[in-house]
């Protein structure tokens, strides 16, 4: 049976990638059991793409493995798609979800809804240890808010409201969001894509 190593560090993302690879014949390794769990990839791409193939690959040359890796943030049209690939790390050295917010509070200032539109996207990569690659994006359309809203979700989520319900992310159910979310999007596509591959 193939072998396959989820790049991440993050339990929620490891189960919720998990979930979907049930169906296939592979045999699921996290980045603990493989013995790379300090292993630090810089994410040093201009796209999510690149950053997610920098860590898919680089897993997939140390295990020998299939590795999966993934890299998701917050485009805001606004402001050129900024945060992008800088979504953890927007207001700089020793960034938190708080100071990132008030960033991007403070960079839409002026700004009126009907020009607030955002997205966030979520980059799913595959490496293949006979050379094949695999890239799945999904992304979920909202707006910016002009202040926090609800507790629950994490990052941007208390900013980002859903036109749908219009809710932030973080006032909507959590099971909610893992169905309309960046996220769902890319790992319902990986898994129609990853049929074409194993
Ligand atoms: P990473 O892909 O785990 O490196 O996430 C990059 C950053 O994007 C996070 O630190 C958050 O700031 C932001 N982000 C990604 N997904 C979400 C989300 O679902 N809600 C809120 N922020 C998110």
């Amino acid at each position: 049976m193939n072998k396959v190593v989820i790049a991440s560090q993050n339990k929620h993302k490891l189960e919720e990638i998990k979930d979907i690879l049930r169906d296939f014949p592979l045999e699921i390794y996290s980045m603990d059991q493989v013995g790379l769990s300090n292993l630090e990839i810089i994410e040093d791409g201009d796209t999510f793409e690149e950053n997610s193939m920098k860590k898919a690959v680089e897993v997939m040359k140390r295990t020998n493995a299939i590795a999966i890796a993934d890299d998701s943030g917050l485009e805001v049209d606004a402001i050129d798609n900024q945060p992008g690939v800088y979504s953890a790390r927007f207001s700089g050295e020793g960034a938190t979800d708080e100071k990132n917010n008030q960033k991007l509070l403070d960079m839409l200032q002026g700004i009126e809804i009907e020009k607030r539109d955002a997205r966030f996207v979520s980059v799913i990569s595959v490496a293949f240890p006979d050379g094949k690659r695999l890239s799945v994006r999904g992304e979920c359309p909202g707006v910016i808010g002009f202040e926090e809203k609800g507790n629950n979700g994490f990052g941007y989520d208390p900013l980002f409201i859903v036109l749908e319900y219009n809710k932030t992310f973080a006032e909507i159910d959590p099971q909610l969001k893992n169905k309309i979310s960046h996220r769902a999007n890319a790992l319902t596509k990986l898994k129609k894509e990853l049929k074409e591959f194993i």
